[in-house]
């Protein structure tokens, strides 16, 4: 609901952005990688991308949180302002706290596949690409995921396999991106030169557009794993990862 002039303001803002989208054109093959990744605003350096990317993700974060199974017009207008507001700088992120409690308070069981036994500590971003041995990038995987998943980054791994991070387990990841860049003062460089560098993360897959939100869930649900089902029994395989790509 429209209640003031700020909100019409968004509204404004969000649908004459919207307006420019359109599909790409043979025509677009030289175009900059960046216009590629977005057609819906300019983005030009890494603050703006990760923006784009935190703010897609917050407008699926408050469908899914509400039940949702589409998007209203008060999550256009939630991931507009926090587009705009984090592309100029004038928002930020939020502390990686709220992350650390979700972490804390949920069962004991593999972030990625919800697996309950043989629990190993993963790093998110992976240590040898330099990832910290700091709490925020330790996560609990299962021995299968955390030996699948090795030193390759979170949504290159989730893209092989066709599935998505559970949105919680994204922020946070997309948060230690962010910091990353901020403490190596990337965040105003254009975002087609940081790609020429070697990054600890696939920057460019940060995902502007995310599947059908009644696919996707805040987090993982614990689930028994093979061994647990069928104690003493030699587990095969990889445990099935609940989430799919529609
Ligand atoms: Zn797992």
């Amino acid at each position: 609901m429209l209640q003031n002039k700020a909100m019409h303001a968004e509204l404004r803002w969000f649908v004459f952005h919207t307006l420019q989208r359109r599909s790409p054109q043979p025509g677009d093959r030289g175009r900059s990688l960046q216009q590629k990744w977005s057609m819906t605003e300019p983005i030009e350096t890494v603050r703006q991308h990760i923006a784009c990317s935190y703010a897609n993700l917050a407008r699926a974060h408050s469908a899914v949180e509400s039940g949702l199974h589409s998007y209203s017009r008060t999550h256009h207008m939630i991931r507009a302002r926090l587009f705009k507001g984090l592309s100029t700088g004038t928002m930020s992120m939020r502390s990686l706290y709220d992350d650390e409690k979700v972490k804390l308070n949920a069962p004991k069981a593999c972030c990625y596949c919800g697996a309950t036994g043989a629990l190993t500590i993963d790093h998110l971003i992976p240590k040898i690409k330099g990832g910290t041995d700091y709490a925020d990038n330790l996560v609990w995987a299962c021995q299968s995921c955390n030996s699948s998943k090795s030193d390759i980054d979170l949504m290159e791994w989730c893209k092989s396999k066709h599935t998505f991070p559970s949105l919680l387990l994204l922020r946070r990841y997309t948060k230690l991106v962010a910091r990353y860049c901020e403490q190596h003062e990337l965040l105003d460089a254009l975002l087609i030169d940081v790609q020429q560098r070697t990054l600890p993360f696939r920057l460019d897959l940060l995902p502007y557009s995310f599947p059908a939100l009644n696919s996707l869930v805040l987090w993982v649900s614990a689930i028994e794993s093979q061994s647990q089902v069928a104690e003493g029994s030699e587990q095969s395989g990889e445990p099935e990862l609940p989430l799919t790509l529609s």
